[in-house]
């Protein structure tokens, strides 16, 4: 129980504890920790020796927390739950609580590198149906290595930023044409932000995950499908995807989530050593994907083929070194059924089966549409927490 008012019984209750950064009145960003409709003031709150984090709590992104490792990140969510339900603090404390109602939400993390997997296989066998009619559809490596590719980390932005169309190639009956892209589409994911960092030359174990993982966020991939299919052979996704990728404002620390971890999907053929993680967890979290205010997709985490842990083993497979705020997300999270997908481009298969919005049909994203994506997850006691959400509204090309 807490004695901030509301916050009981809230998806953002005493045991969420969302981090994130935010700015008030103008004034400098500061760190904070979603209670209910409130922001607790971490800035504040270290200033005042509430809690302390050897200054980590006093910046403007949660790199240098999220640097400190597993230990600190504990030790602070207990002191700052403690905070928050010994009503012995509450006379110091309740003046750091701003409502957020009040605040302007800034990128959390400062973002360094950023990689994109693969990992539904729900998913990544609809694209191979749409995009590869009566071939296999998954590519002979998919059940052996989570397949990805690097982004672009510069053009993460937070939640509610404006998503500008694209401009860009695509192709037609009389040959390439460029444009405003006409195919616009959304991926729900869910993402991994990387705290603590590893060498060069050095591989991350699967079973090392929680010590360098801080936490999850929700992300929307927008992709431009016309311009993902003229430009991708060989080498990829490419300005398809670079031009925007939005992520929640808040960061769910992965000790939130200890009531999530669920045995992930069984995996035939057996995985390479280095892929093995014991155990086999994936977390149950629950997308939703609201489209102009209707909910159009509930897409289920727990249905991923490649876990976290196993992503991050491959990641660094090869000698290259996490950096603090590295961001990989999942790819697409899609369930079996079409209520479950995670893109329009399934959504609607390709295009070919429009889906209806109050009095509106919709194959792909117009100027103007919104999109949110959001997620709960299991928490203590038959409880449930929310993930904060990504939201998205689309401008014209310019
Ligand atoms: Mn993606």
């Amino acid at each position: 129980m807490t004695w901030v008012t509301g916050a009981d019984g809230s998806p953002y209750g005493v045991t969420n504890l969302p981090y994130g950064v935010f700015r008030s009145n103008g004034g400098q960003p500061r760190i904070g920790v979603r209670i209910g409709s409130w922001v607790l003031d971490l800035a504040g709150a270290e200033a005042a020796e509430l809690v302390l984090a050897a200054g980590a709590l006093c910046r403007p992104t949660l790199n240098d927390f999220m640097a400190l490792g597993r230990p600190q990140w504990t030790a602070v969510r207990q002191r700052i739950s403690e905070l928050l339900t010994d009503p012995a603090h509450r006379a110091a404390v309740e003046p750091l609580l701003v409502p957020l109602a009040e605040v302007e939400l800034l990128l959390p993390v400062d973002v360094a590198d950023y990689v994109d997997f693969y990992s539904s296989e729900h998913h990544a066998s609809n694209v191979g149906q749409i995009f590869r009619p009566g071939q296999p559809a998954l590519l002979p490596n998919w059940k052996h290595l989570p397949i990805g590719y690097h982004g672009r980390a510069g053009t993460v932005v937070v939640s509610g930023t404006p998503v500008v169309r694209p401009t860009g190639q695509r192709a037609s009956a009389e040959g390439p044409v460029t444009g405003p892209s006409v195919r616009l589409d959304i991926e729900a994911e869910v993402g991994f932000v990387v705290g603590v960092p590893s060498p060069l030359g050095a591989r991350v174990a699967a079973d090392d995950f929680a010590d360098h993982v801080f936490g999850v966020v929700l992300v929307n991939d927008w992709s431009a499908r016309d311009i993902q299919a003229w430009e991708y052979q060989p080498l990829g996704p490419f300005l398809g995807k670079s031009f925007a990728t939005s992520i929640s404002a808040w960061v769910t620390p992965l000790d939130a989530l200890a009531e999530a971890f669920v045995p992930a999907a069984d995996q035939d053929p057996p995985v390479v050593d280095y892929l093995r993680d014991v155990p086999h967890l994936g977390l149950d979290l629950r997308l939703a994907v609201e489209w102009n205010g209707e909910r159009v997709s509930e897409p289920p985490f727990a249905t991923m083929y490649w876990t976290p842990a196993q992503q991050l083993a491959h990641l660094t497979v090869n000698g290259a070194s996490l950096r603090t705020g590295d961001l990989y997300a999942s790819g697409t999270v899609s369930g079996p059924d079409r209520g479950q997908v995670g893109s329009f481009l399934e959504l609607t298969w390709g295009g070919a089966e429009p889906v209806q919005l109050g009095d509106e049909t919709r194959t792909f994203l117009a100027d103007g549409d919104t999109v949110i994506i959001t997620a709960t997850a299991p928490g203590p006691d038959g409880t449930s927490i929310a993930l904060g959400e990504v939201t998205g509204t689309i401008h014209p090309a310019r």
